[in-house]
């Protein structure tokens, strides 16, 4: 294995240092003067841990023309990532071990980020029948989070179960929190004046808030850890903060669209901006990012959820559900909360590298190797990392991405912070803002 010194980098925003790495581990801190194979000048950039993802829709098995473990991965690895979390709603579904190592071992071949599977909490996403849990857990794949997600765990009596299983090997039931009968699968709109206006289908905040409570509850009862994905209103953070204040064990992530964007971007009915649960309005965004920079929310995951044209462009109400978003999350998460003095570069690295590497259990080294993301970044610790440009200015373009897919809401959008290198155990997979293979 080659050797690597990044040159001047201010770790996590703070001093300028030099990081040298040996064989995937950094090994020295500070100036440094030794010879590496490959020296990178990051003056003036800042160094996090690398990110992780624990929201990302690979499409493969199934949607390979939508997306595939590759071109997920390039994408993951251009916005920054050196891990992500597969979720489960493949055609097949990731319901069993093989299912589970398949997907981890298409990541390992592409080499370009860990892709962790999430496993399904119910065969085939039905909600009624647990899927293989511990088989999952006992896999090479070693699943630890399990999700529905794209559809919600309704059932009471299902969810306690799923919780009290994955307890046992430390799992995390991450759940799309969206009750059924508030809100069902037409639902499109943050119900409002707006979807009244436009005549599209309403999907009340609350159809959130209830599954988030009664999930906090459900995990209180059970002694469980229960994650609540993309979440989306000002009510399900005070839930989760009432719970985190009980000493439940409850961790939440929100995505960089539900931190910007807003539902008055429906008003031109442009499919690009459906998603599932859907923009809200400001009140909620501003909840969002207080709950994110004090810690209510743990995480941010992009739900990158690439589509092929063919299922995006319809009808507003037929259009599939969801966006891009592993290649501009950084740039987002950097404008919106950096860019405002809400949070620094270590909160950044807490919400997108260290929170959901804890979160995964991805922060252990794996078996085979990988693993060790969201490490502090010090000697001793596997040479995880991102680079990144915090004052450059770009503007997306939707043309300029390794996804297959092109449902980019960020499109024209000018963004401040942008990734400048990413590193896998000391390899680089991302160098001057381009893949390196
Ligand atoms: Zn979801």
């Amino acid at each position: 294995m080659t050797s690597l010194l990044i040159k001047g980098a201010r770790i996590l925003g703070g001093a300028a240092a030099d990081v040298y790495v040996d064989g995937g581990t950094i090994t020295e801190i500070g100036s440094v003067d030794t010879k590496a194979d490959r020296t990178v000048d990051a003056e003036g950039l800042v160094l996090l841990p690398g990110l992780v993802d624990l929201h990302t829709h690979l499409r493969e098995p199934g949607r390979e023309d939508a997306e595939t473990v590759l071109t997920g991965s390039r994408a993951a690895a251009l916005g920054g990532y050196t891990a992500v979390l597969a979720m489960a709603n493949t055609s097949p579904v990731t319901d069993t071990a093989e299912a589970a190592e398949r997907v981890h071992d298409l990541g390992r071949a592409a080499g370009l980020v860990d892709v962790q599977p999430v496993g399904a909490v119910t065969k085939g996403l039905a909600g009624e029948e647990l899927a293989e849990l511990g088989l999952m857990a006992r896999s090479r794949a070693k699943v630890r989070v399990f999700s529905d997600d794209g559809r919600c765990v309704a059932d009471a009596r299902v969810m306690r179960r799923a919780l009290e299983y994955v307890k046992a090997f430390g799992g995390v039931i991450s759940q799309h929190s969206q009750d059924p009968a508030l809100a069902g699968p037409t639902a499109c709109c943050h119900e409002g004046e707006l979807s009244g206006r436009l005549g599209l289908p309403g999907w009340p905040g609350v159809a959130e808030e209830v599954i988030v409570a009664r999930d906090v509850m459900l995990a209180r009862h059970t002694g469980s850890r229960v994650h609540v994905a993309h979440v989306s209103t000002a009510g399900s953070v005070e839930v989760i903060r009432w719970a985190k204040a009980q000493g439940i064990a409850v961790t939440a992530e929100v995505t960089p669209h539900h931190l910007l964007l807003t539902t008055d971007l429906l008003a031109g009915y442009d499919p690009t901006f459906k998603v599932n649960p859907p923009l809200r309005p400001d009140e909620d965004v501003e909840a969002l990012r207080e709950a994110l920079a004090d810690g209510t929310i743990d995480a941010v995951a992009t739900d990158h959820a690439p589509h092929a044209r063919h299922d995006k462009e319809h009808a507003f109400v037929d259009a599939a559900f969801g966006m891009l978003g592993l290649e501009t999350a950084l740039g987002v998460v950097s404008t919106v909360m950096v860019g405002s003095g809400r949070m620094d570069w270590a909160g950044v690295a807490r919400a997108m590298s260290t929170a959901p590497a804890r979160i995964a259990g991805l922060d252990g080294a794996a078996p085979d190797g990988a693993g060790g993301h969201g490490r502090q970044i010090a000697v001793g610790a596997p040479a995880n990392l991102t680079l990144v440009d915090p004052s450059a200015t770009w503007v997306v373009d939707r043309a300029e991405s390794a996804s297959l897919s092109r449902n980019n809401p960020w499109h024209d959008r000018k963004l401040t912070g942008r990734v400048h290198a990413t590193f896998l155990r000391g390899v680089p997979t991302v160098l001057e803002g381009a893949l390196v293979r």
